[in-house]
């Protein structure tokens, strides 16, 4: 659809009277725009399954996280910025499993993992089956900034965490008597590690920024219980994490093998990459003809954008083919034409989202 004239094909005089100059101010308008989306995790998240003080708590640390990206994106911050802020306030929480709050390895150990992208340049950096090292994601940052790497692993991300000068841990700090509980609940086979994964999970942030760049970022402790150094979709970028301008910013939370098997941050922006020329052509197939038979408009990329039913649906679309795979789980994404949503196929997904059009919302359950 033509930016900020929805659906509005059918007139000649429209398309005419359209001038240059109302042209560059939507572009104007379009720059200034700017929306972010977090997530918590998905799963079986139940209103019969969580407490009202813990609903309470869990809005609160969402709203915080939410607002911590808000204020950096409306003030002109990048989207880099603004992610990266959101889910070092999410892994700070013990609620989420991400920093303080990870859950526990079969060894009863923690192994974190993190990644992050830029959409400007597709620079990216992650860390997989790591620790000590306080915010997963500022070592994530720092391999793509600071290291001619994508992706680094176990005891030499951590070596390069301590050489970069992040502020580490004990490996304390991560546990949390909840954490536990649950992983000697798993290891005495009294639930399955599938129980406790899907209930509070991973976190994520993706964002637009005012100056048309995107970012995507997401941070967990894995699975609980998990074993011989499995790693997950989380630090695998394309997987959990992906950020393009061309198309949009994903991050992902649930059973993360197949989110890895699919492709799934990856397949979402490819899609919606694919889609936007050809919508371009669709929409000016139906623009009006002169008696010459030229089109009285012609219309151009920068004033196009793809609907938000077409983004929701294409992002269904992968999750749907996710879930006939037998995964589970969810994404938030983040778009340059500025919308900011979910896609998941679990009972809920803590989550929210934010836009300079004045939105500012977080939900848990999937009905809401
Ligand atoms: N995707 C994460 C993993 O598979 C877990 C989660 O999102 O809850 O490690």
């Amino acid at each position: 659809m033509i930016r900020n004239l929805f659906g509005l094909f059918g007139s000649a005089i429209l398309f005419s009277t359209m001038t240059a100059a109302a042209s560059a101010q939507d572009d104007m308008e379009e720059e200034a725009n700017w929306s972010i989306a977090i997530h918590g995790g998905a799963g079986t998240i139940d209103r019969d399954k969580i407490t009202p003080e813990k609903d309470t708590e869990i809005r609160a640390a969402l709203n915080k996280a939410l607002t911590i990206g808000s204020d950096i994106l409306k003030d002109g911050g990048t989207a880099m910025n603004a992610i990266t802020a959101t889910i070092i306030s999410l892994e700070n929480n013990p609620n989420f499993n991400a920093g303080k709050g990870a859950v526990f390895t079969w060894d009863r150990t923690n192994e974190l993992d993190s990644s992050i992208m830029d959409g400007s340049d597709l620079s990216a950096g992650a860390v997989a089956g790591i620790n000590g090292t306080k915010n997963p994601i500022l070592l994530a940052r720092a391999v793509k900034d600071n290291s001619p790497h994508v992706m680094l692993s176990g005891e030499g991300a951590n070596q390069f965490s301590r050489e970069q000068g992040l502020e580490q841990v004990t490996p304390d700090y991560y546990a949390t008597p909840h954490r536990l509980q649950q992983i000697e609940a798993v290891l005495a086979r009294e639930i399955s590690a599938a129980d406790v994964d899907y209930k509070f999970g991973t976190v994520g942030a993706v964002a637009h920024d005012r100056g048309g760049n995107m970012a995507a970022g997401t941070s967990t402790g894995g699975m609980t219980g998990k074993r011989w150094g499995r790693i997950g979709d989380s630090p695998v970028i394309g997987a959990g994490t992906y950020a393009d301008n061309r198309s949009c910013a994903i991050s992902a939370t649930g059973s993360g093998e197949y989110f890895i098997r699919l492709g799934v941050a990856h397949e979402i922006c490819a899609r919606i990459r694919m889609r936007w020329p050809i919508a371009i052509e669709e929409a000016q197939l139906t623009v009006p003809k002169d008696e010459d038979g030229n089109y009285t408009y012609i219309i151009h990329a920068s004033e196009f954008m793809l609907s938000d039913a077409e983004i929701q649906q294409i992002a269904d679309d992968v999750i749907a083919e996710l879930g006939e795979l037998g995964g589970d789980g969810g994404i938030i994404y983040a778009t340059p034409w500025g919308q900011a949503g979910y896609s998941f196929n679990t009972a809920g997904m803590y989550r929210g989202r934010a836009t300079s059009e004045g939105e500012q919302s977080v939900a848990i359950y999937g009905d809401e």
